[in-house]
């Protein structure tokens, strides 16, 4: 390995509430050793009862933030969350495509776990278009894939046809999360267009699982850009969020978020 630490990019929204967002994702990089920067495409106003609202930062600035640490710093891997708008996605996606950033994890958020939208309605056509093209990984939730598919992943067999239609989109693998399905245990499933692999972990019996999503993206992506090979960055990434979900708590009178530092020693130990 040529530079310690290795660097990883998180493009996203900023979460008031410290539990997803730009702030989950850089808690997981540091403690997935890897030096975590950020391009923020929008600040959400949020806490554990929902998102009340959000301000868009204009589409040149996100671009800017990007290309600044990108041209300077280097890095090793990257991540997009919540994107916001068209305009903020065509500009991410020219400037990723154009200083050729990657490997890139693209984790497709529409909305919150309270249903609160995160994606303008008419955004979600540039996302399937401009971003998903440059994705090395994309993780979609049953919700996301709805949205982007049409298809209801109920069953075995419809998380597979949902993989292989997310795949036609242009992404080099697909993870089909089951994180939001009914069973006893947490199955998504990695698609990189002629191989799947499962990875499950125990349901955990927990309401307090705000900012999993960000969290399994941006700890796979500390994984890409700590040089592993993507079904072990996946595996390093389910592995931190099962153990972030084993370590939520609550926080506020709503959901409270995933512990992201579970891997860090107890106080007293220090
Ligand atoms: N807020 C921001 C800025 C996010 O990026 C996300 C998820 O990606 C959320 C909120 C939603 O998090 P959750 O669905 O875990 O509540």
């Amino acid at each position: 390995m040529d530079r310690f630490p290795r660097t990883a990019l998180t493009i996203a929204g900023s979460d008031s509430g410290g539990g997803a967002g730009i702030q989950a994702d850089l808690k997981t990089f540091l403690t997935c050793h890897v030096h975590g920067m950020s391009a923020i495409t929008a600040v959400t106003v949020q806490n554990s009862l929902g998102v009340s609202g959000f301000y868009e930062l204009p589409p040149t600035a996100v671009a800017e933030q990007i290309e600044s640490v990108a041209t300077d710093i280097g890095v090793d891997a990257a991540k997009t969350g919540m994107l916001a708008s068209a305009k903020i996605i065509e500009a991410v996606a020219e400037v990723l495509r154009r200083l050729q950033i990657g490997p890139l994890v693209v984790d497709p958020v529409a909305a919150s776990q309270h249903g609160d939208a995160l994606l303008r309605a008419d955004a979600l056509e540039a996302l399937r278009d401009r971003i998903l093209p440059l994705a090395d990984l994309v993780t979609p939730n049953i919700g996301e894939i709805r949205l982007l598919t049409g298809i209801e992943v109920r069953s075995d067999s419809a998380a597979r046809e949902a993989a292989h239609a997310l795949f036609e989109l242009g992404p080099r693998n697909v993870l089909v999360k089951g994180g939001h399905r009914d069973g006893a245990a947490a199955i998504d499933l990695l698609f990189d267009g002629t191989t799947f692999t499962q990875y499950s972990a125990g349901r955990r019996a927990t309401d307090h699982t705000h900012g999993t999503g960000d969290t399994l993206a941006a700890a796979t992506c500390a994984g890409l850009a700590r040089g592993l090979a993507m079904p072990a960055a996946v595996r390093a990434g389910k592995e931190f969020v099962t153990g972030g979900i084993d370590g939520s708590f609550a926080l506020g009178s709503g959901l409270g978020p995933v512990g992201h530092f579970w891997r860090v020693k107890d106080l007293d130990e220090i």
